[in-house]
């Protein structure tokens, strides 16, 4: 059985807005994840309220929401072994003032909501939130050339 597994990543409207887009799509492939679909969305309420709903009694949870629509946002389906615990990694912790050097959010900001993307944070919410964004036609059953090189034999 395939150890791949998909995660659906989200360039948030800071990312586009600063000129930041095609430097953090890099560094996700500069890991070794795979672009399964790539596609720029405007976001809307309704679909945000879902999205967001674990934090719907919060108090900044209206503020979260209009920042995500301020801005088209790049939605990513990443592929890899562990793929949602390598991007969350990658990704780093949700306060970009704590994150550590290195992640994205370590990397690229100082804000707990401006927090530069979006990642799944299990495969069961990986695989709705997929659903969530991308139509199946929209995923693409690729492999790279250098596949070979990204894993030994027995790690996919
Ligand atoms: P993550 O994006 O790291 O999975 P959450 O799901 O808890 O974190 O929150 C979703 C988004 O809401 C965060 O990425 C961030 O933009 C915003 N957010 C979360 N907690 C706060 C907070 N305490 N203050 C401001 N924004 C927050």
């Amino acid at each position: 059985m395939s150890k791949l597994q998909k995660t659906l990543v989200l360039l948030k409207p800071c990312t586009l807005q600063r000129g930041l887009a095609g430097e953090i799509i890099s560094l996700f492939e500069k890991k070794g994840l795979i672009i399964k679909g790539m596609k720029m969305m405007q976001l809307t309420d309704e679909l945000l309220s879902e999205h967001y709903a674990h934090l719907s009694e919060k108090p900044f949870f209206g503020r979260v929401k209009a920042a995500m629509m301020t801005a088209p946002v790049v939605a990513l389906c990443l592929e890899g072994v562990d793929a949602v615990d390598a991007v969350r990694a990658l990704t780093g912790p949700t306060n970009g003032r704590l994150a550590p050097a290195g992640t994205i959010r370590g990397n690229y900001c100082v804000s707990f909501q401006e927090n530069i993307v979006h990642a799944s944070d299990s495969p069961e919410t990986a695989a709705i939130e997929l659903a969530r964004f991308f139509k199946p036609e929209e995923i693409f059953e690729w492999r790279p050339a250098i596949f070979n090189w990204l894993y030994a034999c027995d790690e996919f």
